[in-house]
């Protein structure tokens, strides 16, 4: 941030608010406080039979790999609503949300995930603007090398292991890993 996007005031400090525990970038000109907090990403992973729907991406990061369809939630929007709006984008495709799957903590780049897994409505899909393409896999097929984000990865592993348990858990994680909080 190179000036304050309230007054244009190039006068800008980090500093502790008072009453503040953190430093934020704060305006000398007009004191409006910046803050600046991490970004939730939302997704969902669309189950169909015996299959889970990945998209190989498009773009960067991870551009070629596949994913869990996720992407950030949108002001306004409800956590669950982002993760249809992303099925729909990358898989061209309708999901109905069964449940919430994954808290996966990334303090580094300042991300949270939060991860569905829903029904893919009548197994169809096509593909998004955002992917290169779309694939159901059995849990066998799984290109657990070229699995573009460890966030995906974990949701995909827990999904097959709930899957043999007959359970539906929701798994807490972080990169680095910190170890299972639900084993
Ligand atoms: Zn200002």
């Amino acid at each position: 941030m190179n000036f304050c996007s309230h007054c244009g005031s190039h006068d800008l400090k980090l500093r502790v608010p008072e009453g503040d525990t953190y430093p934020r970038i704060s305006c000398g000109n007009c004191q409006t406080i910046h803050y600046q907090n991490p970004k939730v990403v939302t997704g969902c992973l669309p189950v169909w039979e015996d299959k889970v729907l990945l998209c190989r991406r498009a773009i960067e990061p991870g551009r070629g790999r596949w994913n869990v369809p996720s992407g950030y939630l949108e002001n306004g929007e409800s956590v669950a609503e982002g993760a249809r709006r992303e099925v729909r984008e990358e898989a061209a495709a309708e999901v109905t949300i069964d449940y919430l799957i994954t808290l996966y903590d990334i303090e580094r780049i300042n991300q949270v995930y939060l991860q569905f897994v829903g029904q893919l409505v009548d197994g169809v899909f096509g593909i998004g603007p955002e992917s290169l393409e779309c694939k159901l896999f059995t849990q066998a097929e799984i290109p657990w090398e070229e699995i573009a984000f460890t966030s995906s990865a974990f949701t995909i592993r827990n999904y097959f292991r709930d899957r043999e348990r007959g359970t539906t858990t929701l798994y807490q994680g972080s990169y680095p890993d910190r170890g299972l909080i639900n084993p």
